[in-house]
């Protein structure tokens, strides 16, 4: 998937991933080959993800999971350990169908991220 940056048109920045402390722009843009879901490039370490899924919001989705992975393992992993596409796309896949087929999951995964993200209160310390 080493298609270049120039041709997604009318890119729009629509967040920036943190993580582990890299910063990943994520932008929703257009390109020409409507099956080309999304992208991303290891040397500007960036996600451009296709405007246009045609109303298939699964698509949609299953893109950006899928090019975040892309992006954790280029974080994560050494060179050698990097993860074949068909792997990439396997665990895309199995992750997001274990979100949407035990929506419990997803409620206690953000109810607990929820969690974590506030500021601790150091008043009741002690
Ligand atoms: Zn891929």
């Amino acid at each position: 998937m080493a298609k270049q940056e120039q041709d997604w048109h009318s890119r729009k920045l629509w967040t920036i991933l943190d993580i582990l402390g890299y910063k990943v722009p994520v932008y929703r843009a257009t390109h020409p080959d409507p099956t080309l879901c999304g992208e991303y490039n290891r040397k500007t370490v960036d996600i451009h993800l296709q405007e246009d899924h045609r109303g298939d919001l699964f698509a949609e989705l299953d893109a950006f999971w899928h090019e975040s992975l892309h992006a954790i393992e280029h974080i994560v992993l050494a060179p050698d350990d990097r993860m074949a596409e068909r792997q990439v796309n396997a665990i895309a896949l199995g992750q997001l169908n274990l979100l949407l087929n035990n929506p419990e999951v997803l409620e206690f995964l953000i109810k607990q991220l929820h969690e974590l993200q506030k500021p601790k209160d150091k008043s009741n310390a002690g």
